[in-house]
């Protein structure tokens, strides 16, 4: 049951949101789940097929445009469509908006890795027949979207036509009033080459400006006697099979998608190549491939809740979402979206370190490490920008991008999120704490830890005896450009203290890499020390009154959004009122404050974090996704154990029950990694230190069990908790030397 979603939605609104919900990808592709054969003329779909990464750039237009503003940004694209089959029943086109559909379903496999439909459907005229469509993006063989379709004939039907094209005729989607999808710029690609040979399709299309290019390669099989012909156009191919329509027919169509960044100016010939030797393949292959690497991810990554089917389904629907949205290749990275819709034109944000990230931190460290590839890959670009800005030294990495340059026109709740630097640099120091991987810290993980550390030494200065931060923005959007930030403050002090312990552990290591590296970069000993003091003397605004900390210098002078009188229409609130009019009040969208509470626990009090919880929950509005599972896990922390179960229902389900309104535009990726945060680090109460892992395990009542697994330090463990007891079993690998501690 809980291997899969399933929906018999057909009304516009709902089909719109189930093209994101059962969209498939693989971290290179992803293709929305939309319906081989179209909807009904006047409804709107976002059909959509992405290459992770794969952009071209656009102009931003300001009215005014100051010093530093960015010029143009990169758009994820929408590909080649190889999605269409029409299918013709002696001579009616089906639809399940004509006729009579006499059963219909879909599914998301989680454990499959595929989406099918299973329908029954009576023509207009009377014919009736099966029909089941199953689709997949390999894991296996990246390039590959593959479709296999099954008819079966209940009554007679004398011929069946399917009609297969691939379309290089296509663009983005656009709404021109929602700050969070593209407002313009909707054709980018045109198309360079149509071919037609030995039965196989190829297109390849090239952006506007980038200047990369994109090749489908599409090649299909009837498995039973046919006539055939094809055809050509200018932007397209169309292949129709004709055949009798009394027997069990089986189509499949396999596409193969290339690309520039990947594959290079031979691209074409590769997905041709690949076109050619998967032709003997069949479907049942596919799966089979497909299978075998789910079985793997599941084996690590599953978690079990006993008790809560509902969850159960939520959970393991975000992950499987989060595997296919993930970037494997160090090239690439997560979108705000993943693959599954255009929301935030396929930017990359700080969502990935802070909130998935850990996920494959522990589950999959491979992709956690590429993940973090990525981001190594763009920090030349980074220190460029920081030099842009005004700063002398230092790496400052894009508020939103994709190839690296900052994509963000709004610079307040943008490049101003300097936090995003910080943000990088503790998920380099989490993957060294989980895997003490030194060659990797040697490599790459501490060349970004002192580029960064650079940053905020330029960003702050002292005065009166402490290190300051100054306008900059916080993660909470409704409150932007504030001198010390709480969140930046304390994640910049982590930043500078480990640029320094980072030197002393690669000192030990091996002294004359360290060398090597710091006369590299043009690190001196007075550099080191600065960090050091920078860190040490790093101000963390505190209230003693409220004994809190207040979110900047500002925050509590501020008046209290009136939220009694703030009609339920007018939320969220960005889409209603002036970014000015949020900024005057004290109101969060989202955890600032909260989420550095839970990212650097031993800063500050038990005392203090509560009163900050429950002074900040007042205010906090969670218009953004990225908010109720940090609530989730502090409330946990905090003893407030229905308030987590309540704040974490909320994250769960946000997508499958479309909370937030948008999922059309596609998934909240950062909130499906909070979704099992929220489990993790909240009900099991997870942290990573210095000093090793710990778990502090509280079960939501209705919960009898919860397991999952950890990988630790090359490690394979097997966690157990149950309301009386907590168990952690050490699956593969050697003993820890110092143990996983369980805290009752
Ligand atoms: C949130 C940001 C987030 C972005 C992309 C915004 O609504 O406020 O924190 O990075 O969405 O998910």
């Amino acid at each position: 049951m809980t291997w899969k979603i399933t929906s018999t939605k057909l009304d516009q609104a709902g089909l719109l949101v189930d093209e994101s919900l059962f969209s498939l990808g693989n971290g290179y592709l992803g293709v929305r789940g939309n319906f081989e054969e179209g909807y009904q003329a006047n409804y709107k779909s976002i059909r959509g097929t992405y290459i992770n990464a794969f952009h071209d750039i656009t102009d931003i237009t300001y009215g005014e445009k100051l010093f530093a503003f960015p010029e143009t940004q990169q758009k994820l694209l929408n590909l080649i469509d190889a999605q269409s089959v029409d299918i013709f029943i002696d001579g009616e086109q089906f639809s399940l908006f004509e006729g009579e559909v006499i059963a219909f379903e879909r599914h998301l496999n989680f454990d499959k890795g595929t989406a099918e439909r299973l329908i029954c459907w009576k023509s207009p005229s009377g014919k009736e027949l099966r029909l089941t469509f199953r689709r997949l993006v390999s894991f296996k063989t990246k390039e590959l979207f593959a479709i296999e379709i099954t008819i079966d004939p209940i009554s007679d039907i004398e011929e069946v036509k399917l009609v297969s094209t691939v379309n290089g005729d296509v663009s983005n989607f656009v709404d021109k009033n929602d700050p969070r999808v593209a407002s313009g710029h909707a054709k980018r690609l045109s198309v360079v080459d149509v071919k037609h040979l030995d039965r196989m399709s190829l297109i390849v299309n090239k952006t506007y400006v980038s200047e990369l290019k994109v090749a489908c390669a599409s090649t299909s099989q009837i498995d039973v006697e046919h006539s055939y012909s094809s055809s050509a156009s200018q932007t397209g191919i169309t292949e129709v099979y004709t055949c009798k329509g009394d027997q069990q027919i089986h189509f499949i169509k396999a596409n193969f998608y290339t690309d520039t960044l990947r594959h290079g100016s031979m691209l074409a010939d590769y997905a041709i190549s690949l076109c050619k030797e998967n032709r003997s393949k069949t479907f049942h292959d596919y799966l089979y491939d497909q299978q075998m690497y789910l079985d793997n991810f599941w084996k690590k990554a599953d978690i079990t809740i006993k008790g809560d089917d509902d969850l159960q389904e939520g959970l393991r629907f975000n992950l499987f979402h989060l595997l296919q949205s993930a970037g494997k290749d160090g090239v690439s990275n997560i979108a705000a979206k993943g693959l599954s819709g255009e929301g935030y034109e396929g930017h990359y944000f700080w969502d990935t370190e802070i909130y998935m990230f850990p996920v494959f931190l522990f589950t999959n460290p491979e992709i956690a490490k590429l993940l973090l590839t990525y981001r190594y890959s763009i920090l030349e670009g980074a220190k460029a920008r920081a030099k842009e800005m005004g700063h002398k030294k230092g790496a400052l990495f894009p508020w939103r991008t994709i190839s690296g340059t900052e994509c963000s026109a709004f610079f307040p709740a943008g490049t101003a999120q300097y936090h995003i630097s910080a943000d990088v640099a503790y998920s380099f120091i989490q993957y060294y704490l989980a895997t003490e991987d030194i060659d990797y810290l040697f490599e790459f993980g501490a060349e970004v830890v002192f580029e960064t550390a650079r940053l905020w030494l330029d960003t702050g200065h002292f005065y009166d005896g402490h290190f300051r931060i100054d306008n900059v923005t916080g993660p909470d959007e409704y409150t932007c450009i504030v001198n010390n930030n709480y969140y930046t403050n304390v994640m910049a002090k982590h930043n500078l203290r480990w640029s320094s312990k980072i030197v002393s552990i690669l000192k030990q290591e091996n002294s004359s890499r360290l060398l090597e590296l710091t006369n590299r970069l043009g690190i001196s000993e007075t550099e080191i020390n600065e960090w050091s003091e920078a860190a040490e003397k790093m101000y963390l605004p505190y209230d003693e009154g409220l004994g809190i900390n207040p979110q900047d210098d500002s925050f509590l002078q501020k008046a209290i959004w009136d939220f009694e009188n703030t009609p339920k229409e007018h939320h969220p609130l960005l889409l209603h009122y002036h970014p000015l009019t949020l900024y005057r009040y004290q109101v969060c969208k989202q955890a600032d404050t909260v989420l550095a509470h839970f990212l650097l626990e031993d800063e500050q009090t038990y005392a203090t974090m509560k009163n900050s919880f429950d002074y900040y929950e007042k205010i906090t509005t969670h218009d953004s996704s990225l908010s109720y599972c940090v609530h989730s896990i502090m409330a946990s922390k905090l003893g407030y154990h229905e308030k987590a179960y309540n704040y974490f229902i909320e994250t769960a389900r946000l997508d499958l029950d479309n909370t937030h309104g948008n999922t059309k535009d596609g998934l909240h990726l950062a909130n499906m990694g909070g979704t099992w945060l929220a489990i993790v680090f909240g009900f099991a109460g997870l942290r990573l230190k210095e000093e090793g892992i710990s778990l502090s395990p509280s079960l939501p009542n209705n919960w009898e069990e919860l397991a999952f697994n950890l990988q630790f330090k090359g490690r394979l463990f097997r966690v157990e908790i149950t309301k009386h007891s907590a168990q952690c079993h050490l699956l593969e690998g050697e003993p820890l030397i110092k143990p996983i501690r369980i805290k009752i």
